[in-house]
């Protein structure tokens, strides 16, 4: 699938490794050097990999896709998109961003007063926008204020009507007339899984009354010539082109009855939804996309500039929020898979009982005579003679072994239908779940919750791959599982290429490690993770390509994970005083002879560097024996 969803940026060699092309110009890396070279830098999985020229390149893409969309529609107007921080607000890149955008004028959103107070300093000269979205307070509207005192062109995006007083009194009192914009709460739906963004329940946004209201109090406070932009959002990852271009005609509308009452406006602001195609379908489903960036381009500037000719009004600067289509591609998340849980090894091995059971001759029958029966009808009695069998145990009368037997021929007769429907056309729906239900659980060292939030908030599909060993086939339909101590801690729906969305095909391990790569994740999922199982954050390389080596790379930086003291004190504990009381009962046991006291002091050395330790595991491979 490298080739639907990879956009020319990953790939796989004829070696089996997966590579990243940063500027789809040839220039590859391979993935798995990157993480060799982390590892000795004491950097081990989970790990953020940043292609910082991924990200440079994408900043160059959106801003060229407009102004070519722009010049081949001979469209009277410029693009001065803006990225909005919220998507993510990393410095690094937040700085890439700004300093690729330089020659295209490319500005920053700010949804709150902290990234307000980002995009103020970050934001260099006076030329390129930033735009104030989100609840206000006073002292929001204060520091957006404070950037029009010092020339920059802050354009204050109105929410709540309540917020257009306060802008009248704070300008005045501070002395400087604002530039202001109003949000439109369209009545074109959104689409997908942030669709509830507008439409008359959303928390966003003046209806049309509202931006009545708000021109007449503008009116009355003489602000009329500081009425500038129409914005409005239909929510992230718009699946469907015609969405798009519905809500791009109605705010159009609402920008051009703005101008004839008379206010000189200049700018239309699209706000984000250009979409990603996570799972390369090109499809209106909600992880894909049916257009492109540059379909995207040409009909916001094509759809503008007709209703605008139309109605006899000079065309808007356009601006755009796009965050997740400028950031999603640049990072990756590495994760190492470590152990195997695996129903076959220990269920497919019959427990003998001294006396069986009928329940298990009965099973036992189900397995040897499966020309006998259809598929369904086996499935629905070994069904039956499990829960039977389960039935008897908790009455007591079936003993261990007798348990045993009968789960593990439960299990057997489940795979043998499971191999009869992979070699079969038609599965009945009953069957459908069976390849799920018998997939192997690889366990990785990472959490969903800190690292891909809004696969289990939302059902968000990523694609993941194995990083390296793509020249051998895969014979292990595996689900993913992490180390958190929560069974929502998993993946196990996939992107949808060839069936395979209940499980993944993945390698057998082979007692070495084994990395997989989940890709396509620089958007909002940086953020988003939280401490779960007080997991903290996972190492972090940013890559840069080596310009004088054709395949070269190099780790501009490194950002070690937490450690266990960084998130126990973040939950108010203090490590130093864990450490003390830890020393004191140490101490207290020695007196009481339960340690010696050489080993008491280690006892407390040991805790103390699993402090400084980091929070995920600390793999060490134990040989194997079989059960
Ligand atoms: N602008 C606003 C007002 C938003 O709420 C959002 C996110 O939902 C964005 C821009 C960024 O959207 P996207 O990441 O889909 O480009």
């Amino acid at each position: 699938g490298f080739k639907r969803w990879g956009s020319g940026h990953f790939g796989a060699g004829a070696d089996g490794f997966v590579n990243v092309q940063p500027l789809a110009d040839g220039r590859e890396i391979r993935i798995m050097d990157v993480v060799n070279e982390s590892l000795g830098m004491g950097l081990k999985a989970p790990l953020v990999i940043r292609f910082q020229d991924l990200l440079r390149h994408r900043v160059t893409q959106l801003n060229e896709c407009f102004r070519k969309a722009i010049k081949e529609e001979g469209y009277d107007g410029e693009y001065r998109g803006v990225f909005p921080i919220k998507v993510n607000q990393l410095r690094e890149v937040v700085d890439e961003i700004v300093e690729a955008g330089k020659e295209f004028g490319y500005g920053l959103e700010a949804g709150s007063k902290p990234e307000l107070m980002i995009a103020l300093a970050m934001h260099e000269g006076t030329e390129r926008l930033i735009i104030c979205n989100g609840y206000k307070d006073h002292d929001y509207i204060r520091l957006a204020l404070l950037g029009r005192k010092i020339g920059k062109k802050i354009i204050i995006v109105v929410e709540q009507l309540a917020e257009v007083d306060d802008i009248i009194a704070i300008s005045e009192e501070v002395g400087v007339k604002p530039l202001i914009g109003f949000r439109a709460k369209l009545q074109t739906r959104g689409e997908g899984k942030w669709s509830s963004s507008t439409g008359d329940n959303a928390k966003f946004g003046l209806n049309t009354a509202e931006i009545l209201f708000a021109t007449e109090k503008l009116r009355a406070a003489k602000l009329t010539q500081c009425v500038k932009l129409v914005h409005f959002h239909i929510g992230s990852q718009v699946p469907n082109i015609i969405t798009i271009k519905n809500a791009v005609v109605e705010a159009t509308r609402f920008y051009c009855q703005l101008v004839k009452m008379g206010f000189p406006m200049g700018f239309l602001d699209c706000g984000g939804g250009l979409g990603i195609d996570y799972d390369g379908s090109r499809t209106n489903f909600e992880s894909s996309m049916n257009y492109t960036m540059a379909e995207y381009a040409r009909d916001v500037v094509a759809n503008i500039r007709d209703i605008c000719v139309a109605s006899n009004v000079a065309v808007p600067d356009i601006i755009t929020e796009s965050g997740r289509a400028v950031v999603a591609p640049h990072s990756m998340l590495v994760v190492e898979v470590f152990e195997r849980i695996n129903k076959r090894e220990t269920l497919g091995v019959q427990h003998q009982p001294k006396v069986k059971h009928k329940v298990v001759t009965d099973l036992e029958l189900l397995l040897k005579n499966k020309a006998k029966l259809g598929k369904l009808e086996r499935f629905h009695d070994a069904i039956q003679k499990k829960e039977e069998s389960f039935s008897l145990f908790n009455l007591g009368y079936l003993d261990l072994e007798n348990r045993a037997a009968a789960e593990s021929l439960y299990w057997q007769v489940c795979e043998q239908i499971a191999k009869e429907i992979r070699d079969s056309g038609y599965v009945p729906e009953e069957l459908q779940d069976l390849n799920a239900l018998l997939a192997d659980q690889y366990v990785c060292n990472f959490s969903v919750f800190q690292s891909l939030l809004d696969h289990w908030a939302l059902k968000q599909l990523f694609p993941i791959t194995p990083l390296h060993r793509l020249a051998e086939k895969p014979s292990v339909n595996a689900i993913l599982v992490d180390i958190t101590c929560d069974s929502d801690g998993k993946i196990s729906t996939f992107i949808d290429l060839q069936d395979t969305k209940d499980h993944l095909p993945l390698h057998p391990l082979n007692n070495k490690p084994y990395y997989l790569g989940v890709f396509l994740t620089g958007a909002y999922q940086d953020i988003m993770g939280d401490l779960h199982n007080l997991f903290g954050r996972v190492n972090e390389v940013h890559v840069f390509l080596e310009p004088d080596e054709p395949n070269g790379f190099y780790i501009e930086e490194a950002l070690a994970g937490s450690r266990v003291s960084d998130v126990i004190d973040g939950v108010q504990y203090q490590w130093e005083e864990l450490c003390r009381k830890m020393k004191a009962q140490i101490d207290a046991a020695t007196k009481k002879d339960l340690v010696k006291p050489r080993e008491g002091v280690r006892l407390v050395e040991f805790y103390e560097e699993q402090m400084r330790s980091k929070t995920y595991l600390n793999i060490e491979r134990t040989p194997k024996k079989k059960p």
